[in-house]
């Protein structure tokens, strides 16, 4: 469903635009994505096979993955540098006669505690001497059960351990995989991640949607709850749980439009593209579902933070939202940066705005004064 059909020819036939109403119902559901396939991160990963694999690497891992036959998981975060900015990945990927052979650490490894899950796509460093920081990178597909793969732990969020899916801190050492394995071409890894997470990165955005409706199904559930009636008043005859109500529900709607625009703008050409549109949605979405579920959470009181309702469990997800796929931080960034692009421009229109109006008042036999000076002194200075 999620593989966009004027970008893939291996999808259900659907546009980003078609996905995303449909995500959001999926997003209503803790395992609705897993069981219609379009669950992370194999989403991204099957993109990757389907944009970058050879015929050869599709057979192996991009049919079984379509078929829902197997899992997989997406390795580029590391424990000892900040992932974030990519070029600081350090796991070593070194050629040695017809195999690359993998030393370094990953964790947030995603997808890598389930059993089904058969193959990990690594980014890693292979040319570490490269003059562009941007060629030492390569991506390669490592089977799960290569020898010299340890699962040293499971990584836990907010004390839920996600399992079967799971975070995985994994070892890689001397782990030796056939040279074909290599995906698009040594020192190509930034292409790849860049080409991964082009429509992904709005995924979760889609889903988040379905998240805060459900969140907003749960508040108003409780407001009504004929049992509960603080101070005499069940909650929604309390004007500020009303005001709650109503923030949520504009919040949610104009969220829907942004990530929905932001497929639009893919549909309409591709994902670089919509780059401005998808870091809007990634880092706007994410804010209003935990802004919605805060109030959800803070009607219900004390079952609020419990297993009682999926509210918690849910606000720790979407607290994620805000950190992976990069954090809200970089998209900002990006996105101060490009907007800044305009700032030069903009000055100097604005200065000769400001000349051509001086301009035209002289012509005009007007002298332009600013109504509010006064040049008002008490006294003279003494001189
Ligand atoms: C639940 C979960 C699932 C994940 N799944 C995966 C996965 O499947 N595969 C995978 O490879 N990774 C995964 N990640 C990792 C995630 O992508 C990284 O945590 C994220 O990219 C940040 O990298 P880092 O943790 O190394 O933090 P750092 O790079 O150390 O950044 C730490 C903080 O620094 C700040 N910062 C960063 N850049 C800037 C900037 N330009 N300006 C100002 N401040 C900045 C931000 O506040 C950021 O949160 C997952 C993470 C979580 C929590």
């Amino acid at each position: 469903m999620f593989l966009p059909k004027n970008h893939f020819t291996q999808g259900a036939g659907f546009s980003n635009l078609e996905y995303g109403l449909m995500a959001e119902y999926l997003g209503k559901s803790h395992i609705a994505s897993e069981a219609t396939n379009c669950a992370a991160p194999d989403t991204g990963n099957m993109e990757v096979f389907a944009k970058y694999g050879t015929q050869e690497q599709k057979d192996m891992w991009l049919k079984p993955l379509l078929a829902g036959e197997m899992r997989s998981a997406f390795l580029m975060t590391e424990p000892d540098v900040a992932s974030s900015d990519a070029t600081n990945i350090e796991l070593r990927i070194e050629r040695q006669g017809d195999e690359y052979v993998l030393n370094g650490s990953k964790w947030w490894s995603s997808g890598a505690g389930d059993p089904r899950c058969k193959i990990y796509i690594v980014m890693g460093k292979s040319d570490p001497n490269n003059s562009s920081l941007y060629k030492q990178q390569s991506v390669i597909f490592v089977p799960a059960d290569t020898p010299g793969i340890t699962i040293k732990r499971m990584l836990s969020v907010f004390g839920f351990d996600d399992a079967p899916h799971g975070h995985g801190h994994l070892i890689f050492e001397n782990v030796r995989v056939p040279a074909s394995n290599m995906c698009l071409g040594e020192g190509r890894g930034f292409e790849v991640i860049q080409g991964r997470l082009g429509p992904g990165r709005i995924h979760h955005a889609m889903r988040s949607i379905g998240a805060a409706e459900k969140a907003l199904e749960y508040f108003l559930a409780r407001m009504n709850d004929p049992r509960k009636k603080p101070f005499g008043k069940q909650l929604f005859e309390h004007g500020i749980m009303l005001e709650r109500v109503a923030h949520s529900r504009i919040e949610i709607d104009s969220c829907r439009l942004t990530v929905l625009n932001a497929a639009l703008m893919i549909d309409s050409k591709d994902a670089k593209f919509a780059l401005k549109e998808i870091a809007e949605a990634k880092v706007l979405i994410p804010d209003m579902l935990l802004k919605v579920l805060d109030r959800a959470i803070q009607a219900y009181g004390g079952a609020g933070v419990c297993q009682d309702t999926p509210l918690a469990n849910m606000w720790a997800h979407g607290r994620t939202m805000r950190i992976v796929d990069g954090p809200d931080e970089v998209h900002l960034v990006q996105l101060g940066r490009n907007e800044n692009k305009r700032g030069k421009w903009l000055l100097e229109k604005i200065e000769w705005q400001k000349k051509k109006s001086e301009e035209m008042a002289r012509s005009y036999g007007f002298e332009k004064k600013d109504v509010l000076e006064l040049n008002r002194q008490h006294s003279k200075a003494k001189l």
